[in-house]
């Protein structure tokens, strides 16, 4: 059994598909574990992306996650991580292939409307951002 961490970004909740985004987890056979909304704050999103922080996008990226309410989920399943990803699409969704949430909804590069960790390690520490022990099992 594998963890993940998925969040439904500030244009999906405004494009009203948070049930949307859950659903097609959940009909992959994945548990949602843990689920809230919060906002992030600059600092919060500025936290999460650390690893971008040398990249061109990282100023335009946290203040894109920081500029409305987010849904922030722990998953759990066989291949979460993989299977979490390959229903999200590509990063860019010109490039998403057919039926993937990103290629349905998805706006540009940034507004890709949901994230999805991209291995054990970092959906650990992801998850940990958001969830304390109380709250994920
Ligand atoms: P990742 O760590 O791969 O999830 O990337 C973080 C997020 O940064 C992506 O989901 C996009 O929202 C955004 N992003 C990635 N690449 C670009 C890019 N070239 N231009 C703008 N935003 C990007």
């Amino acid at each position: 059994m594998e963890k993940t961490l998925s969040i439904v970004k500030p244009d999906g909740v405004k494009k009203n598909i948070i049930g949307e985004v859950v659903a097609r987890f959940e009909k992959a056979g994945l548990k949602v574990i843990g689920i809230k909304m919060i906002s992030l704050t600059r600092a919060g999103a500025e936290g999460f992306y650390a690893v971008h922080r040398e990249r061109p996008f990282f100023a335009s990226l946290t203040e894109f996650m920081s500029s409305g309410p987010v849904v922030v989920m722990a998953l759990k399943g066989n291949g979460a991580i993989k299977k979490v990803r390959d229903i999200m699409g590509a990063t860019d969704p010109k490039k998403a292939d057919a039926g993937t949430i990103r290629k349905d909804f998805a706006d540009s590069i940034e507004a890709n409307i949901v994230h999805g960790s991209d291995a054990p390690e970092t959906a650990a520490v992801e998850i940990s951002y958001f969830f304390n022990a109380l709250e994920t099992f």
